[in-house]
């Protein structure tokens, strides 16, 4: 399968698991996943939380020496129940994650086998992918 059509198949599959998954009553992915953010997304989430970008970098964020920050917690802090409790305001690796749409699904093949057992969208999307691509076990 060609890396374009693979891309369309990931894609098309997780369009049809995702809404069958209810992601209130899983959470993993927040409670898992070390999260990256950039200035403007660290800008408007101290914002909606009233808070300065001094107090919420020193409550929340842990800063790499390239400039690079990610969430201080895992779980992450933000997270209630299965619930994000910013979920208007989350960041952009949170929107992404699964991440099906991205193109070069191949590229991310690994990163995305890492949450095979915690992530049940990404279970039920690999399975299928085996058994729609006539995959056999040896
Ligand atoms: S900000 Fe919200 S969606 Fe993102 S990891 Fe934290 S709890 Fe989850
Ligand atoms: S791990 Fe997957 S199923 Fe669970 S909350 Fe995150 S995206 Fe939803």
């Amino acid at each position: 399968m060609d890396s374009l059509t693979l891309d369309k198949a990931v894609f098309e599959l997780s369009e049809s698991i995702s809404p069958k998954i209810e992601c209130t009553d899983c959470g993993n992915c927040c409670k898992s996943l070390m999260v990256n953010i950039d200035e403007d997304e660290a800008n408007n989430l101290s914002a909606h939380l009233g808070q300065s970008r001094d107090e919420f970098d020193a409550k929340y964020l842990d800063k790499g020496e390239s400039g690079r920050m990610v969430v201080n917690a895992i779980p992450c802090h933000f997270l209630v129940g299965n619930s994000c409790s910013v979920y208007e305001h989350r960041f952009a690796g949170c929107k992404e994650f699964p991440a099906f749409h991205v193109p070069d699904f191949n590229k991310r093949l690994f990163t995305t086998y890492m949450h095979y057992d915690r992530c049940p969208i990404i279970f039920n999307v690999l399975e299928t992918l085996k058994i729609d691509s006539g995959f056999k076990k040896a």
